[in-house]
């Protein structure tokens, strides 16, 4: 496995690899790796000849009042999960390589981006759309991986690519979760142990939550309320939202039809966690 550290040396790999007729694929993540990231290498290898993850931690992407500065790093544990998991490239960029001086190019995606976590943080998904086609750009993968555990995001992403074709194919794998049902999250570290305790709940809100429309519930605001009650009962906790969609639109209904998702965000003392669900109803 190789640690490329700058783009125009990532860049003549690509050519390299294009040359000798090599498929490509990305895994963008901004490092501290679990299963759930290793889980998208995986995926990654059976489709391609050449697996690329990059690792970056992208500063704009980040609300003034988060946690750039304190985000989990450890490069050399990186290294060695994604040398295991057969990983053939890791991608490192400098912040100064990706954001010169005199920066001045973002990307936006309308509609998607509106409601759940675009509501709270607003540039966020601005700054996620910038990076991946900058990384895009760089590493010219025929397909991108990306987790439902950020569903939001990967339904931008496939947006963003086929809306400037940009000839990536977009996927979204499954949520990759802890024994309690907690999904995997590098932000889990920041969890003291009865915040980490009352953190299972998210899971077990949402598995509640599938079981009530399995069996009739139809009308959103009681399943969100189900939902909320749950989670309220955790000291630790304190909602964000608690919102039934169109799993294509992504904008709010009242009554459940069709596919929708059940996303939540909450948080355990000062950690913010996501998650979702997504339940067919014919
Ligand atoms: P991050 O490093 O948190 O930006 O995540 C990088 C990629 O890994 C994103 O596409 C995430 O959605 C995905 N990912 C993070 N956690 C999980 C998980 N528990 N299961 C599946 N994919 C995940």
């Amino acid at each position: 496995m190789k640690t490329i550290e700058n783009i125009s040396r990532m860049s003549t790999f690509v050519k390299m690899m294009k040359k000798e007729g090599k498929s490509i694929s990305l895994v963008p993540t901004m490092g501290y790796l679990h299963e759930g990231h290793l889980s998208l290498v995986k995926a990654a290898k059976k489709h391609t000849d050449v697996v690329i993850m990059s690792i970056f931690i992208n500063p704009i992407q980040f609300g003034p009042k988060e946690d750039f500065e304190k985000y989990p790093r450890d490069l050399k544990r990186d290294e060695e999960m994604a040398r295991e998991a057969g990983v053939d490239v890791i991608f490192y960029p400098s912040l100064k390589d990706m954001y010169p001086e005199g920066y001045a190019t973002y990307v936006t995606v309308e509609k998607l981006t509106g409601n759940l976590c675009g509501e709270s943080r607003p540039e966020h998904f601005r700054g996620v759309a910038t990076v991946v086609t900058k990384l895009f750009n760089i590493v010219k993968p025929e397909v991108a991986y990306f987790g439902q555990k950020d569903m939001q995001q990967a339904m931008m992403v496939k947006k963003m690519a086929s809306d400037l074709n940009m000839g990536v194919e977009v996927k979204m794998m499954p949520v990759v979760r802890e024994k309690d049902g907690l999904a995997m999250s590098s932000r889990n570290i920041y969890l003291s142990d009865a915040e980490r305790r009352d953190a299972a709940v998210l899971y077990q809100s949402l598995k509640n939550a599938e079981m009530l429309v399995k069996n009739g519930e139809r009308d959103a605001r009681k399943v969100t309320k189900a939902v909320e009650d749950m989670i309220k009962s955790k000291q630790s906790a304190r909602i964000e939202y608690v919102k039934l969609v169109d799993a294509g639109e992504l904008s709010d209904v009242k009554m459940i039809t069709g596919e929708i998702a059940l996303a939540v965000a909450v948080f355990f003392g000062e950690t913010r966690l996501i998650d979702n669900t997504t339940i067919m109803v014919k």
